[in-house]
C-alpha cells in the first residue's frame, strides 16, 4: 500500500500534463515501516531521453545521488519513481520491468491528449519477472480545525 496526498498526486498529474507528449520522471520521497510506505515530497526529474522520450524515460547514477541526497536532506528515504505515459495505459511496459529495480514503488500516470488519467503504482517482484500491482490510497489531508470560541 503506498500512501500519498491529493496535493501529490495533482502535482505528478501536472508534471505529466507539463512533459506531454514527451513522459515525466521523477523519485518519491517518503517514509517506509511497516504499517505503510507513505510518500511526503517529490523530487521531479529531467527525461534525458533524446532518442525517444515519448515512450522511454531514464533514470542516470546521478539523478539517483541528487534523489538520494535530497530524501537525506528531509530526513525522508528514497521510496520510489514516477513516470508518465503519454497517451498509453497506466500499466508497466516491457522497458519499465528491464530498467526497474526491486523493492520501490512505481508510480504511473496515464495522460491522454494532455488530459491526466489514472494513476497506479507496481512493485517489481524480487525475481524481477513482474511487476505486481501496489494499491495507491490517497489522503485527504484533514485542514486543522478552527478553534471557535
Ligand atoms: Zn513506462
Amino acid at each position: 500500500m503506498l500512501v500519498l496526498t491529493e496535493d501529490l498526486a495533482d502535482r505528478i498529474r501536472k508534471h505529466g500534463v507539463e512533459t506531454y507528449p514527451n513522459e515525466c520522471c521523477g523519485a518519491l520521497l517518503g517514509t517506509d515501516r511497516e504499517d505503510g510506505r507513505e510518500v511526503r515530497e517529490l523530487f521531479p526529474l529531467v527525461n534525458r531521453r533524446n532518442d525517444s522520450p515519448r515512450s522511454r524515460f531514464s533514470i542516470t547514477p546521478d539523478d539517483f545521488r541528487a534523489a538520494e541526497a535530497a530524501a537525506r536532506e528531509r530526513r525522508l528515504e528514497l521510496v520510489g519513481w514516477y513516470h508518465s505515459h503519454p497517451d498509453h495505459p497506466a500499466l508497466p511496459s516491457e522497458y519499465d520491468r528491464e530498467h526497474a529495480w526491486p523493492w520501490y514503488s512505481y508510480v504511473i500516470v496515464s495522460v491522454a491528449e494532455r488530459e491526466p488519467k489514472q494513476i497506479t503504482s507496481w512493485r517489481l517482484a524480487d525475481d524481477r519477472t513482474r511487476f505486481a500491482p501496489e494499491e495507491i490510497s490517497v489522503s485527504h489531508r484533514v485542514a486543522p480545525t478552527q478553534a471557535t470560541r
